[in-house]
């Protein structure tokens, strides 16, 4: 067995994943660790910008997603990068007297009763609470959400009425920004409940310093030079054996400089390895992971900011909700339309499901938008979907809207080391499994071919390869620590000799 102080530890990736992986075999006492990031920056999918003064905007991650049992959480309390305030992102831009409610308007411009908001948002609502609570009928064991959606609320009191069909096709829609998908056609309703859900909210408790501080707490547990950004790595060969090859991995990257390893934990997005996971392992990974790669579905959230010179909405409102007048056939065939110059490019825009209030900037609103529209809005220019989004604005809600100052959309799918933004399962997967077969080292014992003298060649983590706590930040950090431990373990007492 090799003392720790000798292995070579490469990370490919700095998000979380491979910032926590690199941080705990550090503290376990490796030495020779080298993160190697494709992009000018760490962080991957927590992007903090301050694009419009000295307060954050988050282009990705945004909330931490619950609070017991939540490692990041207890990482960003226990460093004091908590608001002591812990309130929605909506609320805390708000005057504390006035109790903020998102305004919902159909198309028409009417403004919708919120007691009919409610009702139709708390059934759906309950219906999803049963798919993730493993509470689904066994008839819907094979459905979409959509589908099983469609199915249930056919039968409800709301369906009978045009409003309450709209607002069903509202509530679904933004699901989609949960779920990262097109369409909840796209989602397996019976696998949704391996997803857990912590207790404790959905807060957008981080302090000044954004989700931008959790990354840099992890950055400072590294030594200088440990993270080297601009380095994409091109190809990752494994099982390497002989007197030339002192370590079993060697990692290539674009620009042609090669790390070698005995270790390599790739943290890349799933996103990046269904575009070139194939291409990148020699030998090639086996059928399971690629099959997992291909199964497990990723899709595009995005996130459209205007900021204002003057606030046009009321003190309590914390959003603004657009109903649009589709009907749920309208919706299926159209978020089903698979034809390339298809109707729903030039009418992209339907897809923002509304503009929230956003934390610590009076006068910015953020819109969210999912799917191919999110992809197809990335190729526009920032000028045009602003006042797209004006436009929108005018008409549901009647007010007078004044063209934005500035307008940032974020762009996950054109990213090409991200290519999308987070996991969703799709129906037919089985999710346990293919969360699982992503998270399994190479060489898998079954791997008869390959050498089992020189185990954790290369090792995979990210948000992708965690069974309950995919698409989350803390998903992506607990993943990066268990493939450290991996290695720990792999050396047992011995890493106390460096
Ligand atoms: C719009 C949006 C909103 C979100 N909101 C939330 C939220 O509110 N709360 C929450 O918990 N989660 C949220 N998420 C999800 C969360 O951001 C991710 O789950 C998490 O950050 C993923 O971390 P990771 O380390 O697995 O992957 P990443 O952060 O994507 O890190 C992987 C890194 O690998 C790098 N890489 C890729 N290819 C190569 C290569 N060839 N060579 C070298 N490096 C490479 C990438 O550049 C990237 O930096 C959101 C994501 C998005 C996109």
């Amino acid at each position: 067995m090799i003392p720790s102080s000798s292995v070579k530890v490469v990370v490919v990736g700095a998000g979380l994943a491979g910032l926590s992986a690199a941080s705990t075999l550090m503290k376990a006492g490796f030495q020779h660790i080298q993160v190697l990031e494709a992009m000018s920056r760490p962080g991957g999918r927590v992007h903090t910008t301050r694009p419009f003064g000295q307060d954050v905007i988050e282009l990705g991650a945004n909330w931490i997603h619950g609070q017991e049992g939540n490692p990041l959480f207890q990482l960003a309390q226990e460093q004091g990068l908590l608001l002591e305030e812990s309130g929605s992102a909506k609320t805390m831009c708000l005057p504390g007297s006035v109790t903020p409610r998102d305004y919902f308007f159909e198309e028409s411009g009417r403004k919708l009763p919120m007691d009919q908001v409610d009702q139709v948002c708390a059934f759906f609502s309950k219906l999803t609470s049963r798919a993730f609570s493993s509470e689904l009928d066994p008839k819907h064991s094979t459905q979409s959400l959509g589908g099983y959606l469609d199915q249930e609320f056919a039968q409800s009191l709301q369906a009978t009425s045009k409003v309450g069909q709209r607002l069903f096709e509202w509530c679904k829609r933004s699901e989609c920004t949960d779920e990262a998908s097109s369409s909840l056609y796209e989602v397996s309703a019976v696998q949704l409940c391996h997803y857990v859900a912590l207790e404790g909210g959905f807060f957008n408790s981080l302090g000044p310093g954004g989700y931008q501080a959790l990354v840099d707490t992890l950055l400072d547990s590294l030594p200088p030079g440990t993270v080297l950004c601009d380095r994409p790595v091109r190809s990752i060969r494994w099982a390497l054996e002989g007197e030339s090859h002192a370590h079993p991995v060697s990692v290539l990257c674009q620009a042609g400089q090669c790390f070698t390893a005995d270790h390599v934990i790739v943290t890349v997005p799933l996103g990046f390895l269904k575009e070139n996971g194939a291409a990148m392992f020699e030998p090639a990974l086996p059928t399971s992971k690629a099959s997992a790669i291909e199964r497990l579905g990723f899709g595009t959230v995005d996130k459209i900011y205007l900021r204002f010179e003057k606030r046009f909405w009321p003190d309590d409102c914390a959003g603004i909700q657009l109903v649009w007048d589709a009907g749920p056939e309208d919706e299926k065939v159209y978020q089903h339309s698979q034809s390339e110059g298809g109707a729903w490019r030039d009418t992209w825009y339907k897809k923002i499901c509304g503009f929230d209030t956003v934390a610590r900037h009076p006068t910015v609103l953020c819109g969210w938008i999912t799917g191919r529209e999110a992809q197809h809005m990335e190729t526009l220019d920032e000028r045009m979907v602003g006042e797209v989004c004006v436009r929108l604005l005018r008409s549901f809600t009647g007010w007078s809207v004044e063209e934005p100052a500035q307008v940032l959309m974020s762009k996950w799918w054109s990213e090409p080391f991200v290519r999308g933004s987070y996991t969703y399962p799709p129906p037919g997967v089985d999710a346990v499994r293919e969360h699982n077969a992503l998270a399994a080292p190479l060489p898998q014992p079954s791997d008869a071919g390959h050498s089992q003298e020189k185990p954790l060649q290369v090792l995979f983590a990210g948000e992708a390869t965690h069974v309950s706590f995919y698409t989350t930040t803390h998903g992506a950090y607990i993943t990066g620590i268990r493939e450290a431990q991996r290695i720990i373990e792999l050396y047992g007492d011995k890493k106390l000799d460096s």
